[in-house]
C-alpha cells in the first residue's frame, strides 16, 4: 500500500476495525501513559486517537513520536483497532476505535499557538483575526464554513434547476447607487478617473435581462463604504438574482420554493408555505418594524378612536392634531412587573424617542396605577376590550406622531419579547414584506430618495403621483424576514425609459446629471426591454440566521473589523510612493505628514 491518506480523521468508526489506514493532520493533544503515546489527531472531520506503542513501533519512529507538540503536522498509518472494553468516549464521533500506529511521518513541526484551538471562545478576537489561519482551524469555525458551502451549493443547484444561469459582473465598473458611499478605484490609464467597486450588481443583473438571458444569478460580492455596525462588512456577500417576463408573484413563489429546500438542505427544517405576506403599512402599525419578528405576539393595537373622548390631555391633543395612540397589552405584567420594571420601560421609551410612556394595569373592577383617573368605566371598558386585555395585564401607550408610535413600541416589543421570554429560539419564522413606500423623505437633505433604489417599479395605480406627490407612491418591492431579520429584498423594476427618467427627476436629478450617470442604461431601454424583476439575499446574514451566530465575522473566512481592517494581512495600508505617482495622487500634507512621523 502506497503510504497516501485513506480516510480522514473524523471519519473513522467501528466499521474499520482492522483496516489498515493512513491519516493526516494536526496533533490536537499528546499524552504520554506509562510508556505509550496517545495522540488526538485533528483534520476538517474531527478527530481520531492514535496509540503510539513502543512493542510495535521502530525505536527512532517511537522517538519520533514523543518529540510530537500540539499543532505538528503528521501522517500516521496503522491498523484500525476497537478501544478496550471501558474505555470507550461516546463524546467522540471516533471514540469506539484508535488507530494502532507502526508508522509516523512530521510533515511539519510548529511553533506553539497564540492561542488553543479548542478554547477559542475566550481569546481576544483581535488575536484570533490576527491568526485567523489557526481560528480556522477551530471546529466551530469549520462547520460554519461547511454550512456555508451547503447553503451555496443548494441554492446553485435549486436555480441552475429552475433555468438560472451564473453570470459574473463586473467589479471595476461605474457607482450602482444602493444609498450607500463608494469605493472608489483610481484608473492609472486614465488620469483622474475613477472605477466604483459595484455597491450591488444591479445595474448589470437588469442588462443581462436587456441582453436576453432571462434568468440570472450569481454569489455576487458586493461593497459599500459605510460606517460598520455589528453586522455590516465593507465587502460581503449576495445572492443575486434577476428574471425576465415575470410578475411580483412569480419571483415571491420561486423564491419561497428556493428557501424551502435551502432549509430543508441545511438545518432540516420544514417551511410552511406559503409564507405569509404582509404591506409594509401593516407591518408597521402592528409591529412597529419593517422587518417584523412574529415569533411571538405582543402585537400593536391603535387605541386612537378609544381613548380620544378621556380626560387625558395628552390623548385629545395628540388625536386632535392627527398623532396616534398605540399600545401594547402585556400580559400577565401588571401583576408580575415591580414598579421599577414600569419605569425602566418608560426610561427606554424615552431613549428611542418618545415624549413618555404611559401605562394602567388591568383589574377585575377596572383598572388602577398611572393613567386610570382618567378613564370613566365605559371608557375603560372600551379599551380593555379593544386590546384584548384581562385582569392582570398591563397595558403600555405611546401618543406621538404614528411613525414615532410604530419605531417606540416596535422596539419596545423585542425588548419585552426577550425580557418575558417569549421567543422560540428555535423557530424559523419567515414573511414577506411587501407595497413598499417608493421614496423617503430625506429629513437632513429636504427631498425625497428612493427607498429601495431608483430602478424600483411604482406600483403602477401610484404612476400619476411619480413627479407630483411621491410621499404616496407605492414601489412594487418586497423583502423577506426571517425571525425579525432582513434576508434579502428586491422588486419589479421600471422597464420604460419615460418611467425611469421621471424617476430621475422625482429624485431631483436634472436631465443632464441622469444623462451623465445613467445615460448609458437609459439608451438601453430603447431597444427593446422585456418587464423583469428580481431580487438579492445577504447571503452572509443568512448563513449567521442558520448557523445562530450573532456575529457576521463567523460566517466569513476572512473578514475585517469594525474599523474595516483586516489585522491578519494588515490592510488597508500605505501605497508606496512610486504607486500614487502613477496614478496621479497626491496626499495632502497632514496625512503625509502622519506618515512620514510614523516612518
Ligand atoms: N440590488 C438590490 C440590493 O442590493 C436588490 C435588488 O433590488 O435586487 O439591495
Amino acid at each position: 500500500m502506497s503510504f497516501r491518506r485513506t480516510h480522514h480523521c473524523g471519519q473513522l468508526r467501528a466499521d474499520h476495525i482492522d483496516q489498515k489506514v493512513v491519516v493526516c493532520g494536526w496533533v490536537h493533544r499528546r499524552r504520554d501513559h506509562g510508556g505509550v503515546i496517545f495522540i488526538d489527531l485533528r483534520d476538517r472531520a474531527g478527530l481520531v486517537q492514535a496509540v503510539f506503542n513502543p512493542e510495535y513501533l521502530p525505536p527512532e519512529q517511537f522517538a519520533e513520536a514523543e518529540k510530537l507538540r500540539n499543532e505538528y503536522v503528521i501522517q500516521v498509518s496503522g491498523i484500525v483497532k476497537g478501544r478496550l472494553p471501558g474505555m470507550a468516549n461516546p463524546n467522540l464521533a471516533t471514540g469506539a476505535i484508535e488507530i494502532y500506529a507502526d508508522k509516523l511521518v512530521v510533515l511539519n513541526e510548529a511553533k506553539t499557538p497564540p492561542f488553543a484551538i479548542d478554547a477559542r471562545n475566550g481569546v481576544d478576537e483581535a488575536l484570533r483575526l490576527k491568526y485567523r489561519y489557526l481560528d480556522l482551524r477551530c471546529p466551530n469555525m469549520q462547520a460554519t464554513l461547511a454550512l456555508r458551502h451547503r447553503a451555496t451549493k443548494l441554492m446553485r443547484d435549486f436555480l441552475d434547476s429552475r433555468g438560472f444561469w451564473e453570470i459574473e459582473t463586473p467589479m471595476l465598473t461605474k457607482s450602482t447607487p444602493e444609498g450607500a458611499r463608494d469605493f472608489l478605484v483610481p484608473s492609472r490609464v486614465q488620469p483622474g478617473e475613477f472605477y466604483a467597486l459595484p455597491q450591488s450588481p444591479q445595474l448589470f443583473k437588469q442588462l443581462l435581462m436587456m441582453g436576453g438571458m432571462d434568468r440570472y444569478f450569481q454569489i455576487a460580492r458586493c461593497f459599500r463604504d459605510e460606517d460598520l455596525r455589528a453586522d455590516r462588512q465593507p465587502e460581503f456577500t449576495q445572492l443575486d438574482m434577476e428574471m425576465a417576463f415575470v410578475d411580483r408573484d412569480d419571483i415571491l413563489d420561486l423564491i419561497e420554493d428556493m428557501v424551502t429546500f435551502v432549509f430543508e438542505g441545511t438545518v432540516g427544517a420544514k417551511i410552511q408555505l406559503p409564507l405569509p405576506r404582509l404591506s409594509y403599512a401593516d407591518a408597521m402599525a402592528r409591529y412597529g418594524s419593517d422587518k417584523p419578528d412574529t415569533r411571538f405576539g405582543l402585537e400593536i393595537v391603535d387605541v386612537t378612536k378609544a381613548v380620544q373622548d378621556t380626560s387625558f390631555r395628552v390623548f385629545t391633543e395628540t388625536a386632535a392634531q392627527g398623532g396616534a395612540i398605540r399600545g401594547i397589552n402585556v400580559p400577565g405584567a401588571g401583576e408580575s412587573f415591580a414598579r421599577r420594571e414600569i419605569d425602566e420601560l418608560g426610561e427606554l421609551a424615552s431613549s428611542y424617542g418618545a415624549k413618555g410612556l404611559l401605562w394602567l394595569i388591568v383589574t377585575d373592577d377596572g383598572g388602577r396605577g398611572g393613567i386610570t383617573k382618567f378613564f370613566d368605566p365605559q371608557q375603560l371598558a372600551t379599551l380593555t376590550c379593544t386590546m384584548g386585555a384581562n385582569p392582570g395585564d398591563l397595558l403600555i401607550f405611546v401618543a406621538d406622531e404614528p411613525m414615532v408610535c410604530a419605531e417606540v413600541l416596535g422596539r419596545l416589543r423585542l425588548f419585552l419579547g426577550d425580557k418575558l421570554g417569549l421567543i422560540d429560539e428555535n423557530a424559523w419564522n419567515l414573511l414577506w414584506v411587501v407595497d413598499w413606500p417608493l421614496f423617503e423623505f430625506d429629513e437632513a437633505e429636504g427631498r425625497f430618495q428612493a427607498a429601495h433604489h431608483p430602478f424600483t417599479a411604482p406600483v403602477m395605480d401610484d404612476l400619476h403621483l411619480l413627479t407630483t406627490e411621491q410621499g404616496k407612491v407605492r414601489a412594487q418591492a418586497y423583502d423577506l424576514v426571517l425571525n425579525g431579520v432582513e434576508l434579502g429584498g428586491g422588486s419589479i423594476r421600471i422597464h420604460r425609459r419615460e418611467i425611469q427618467e421621471q424617476m430621475f427627476v422625482a429624485l431631483g436629478m436634472t436631465p443632464q446629471e441622469a444623462e451623465e450617470r445613467f445615460g448609458f442604461f437609459l439608451n438601453a431601454f430603447d431597444y427593446g426591454t422585456p418587464p423583469h424583476g428580481g431580487i438579492a439575499f445577504g447571503l452572509d446574514r443568512w448563513i449567521m440566521l442558520l448557523a445562530k451566530t450573532d456575529s457576521i465575522r463567523d460566517v466569513i473566512a476572512f473578514p475585517k473589523t469594525a474599523s474595516a481592517q483586516d489585522l491578519m494581512t494588515g490592510a488597508p495600508s500605505p501605497a508606496m510612493d512610486g504607486q500614487l505617482r502613477e496614478l496621479h495622487i497626491e496626499l495632502t500634507p497632514e496625512v503625509a505628514k502622519r506618515f512620514q512621523s510614523e516612518a
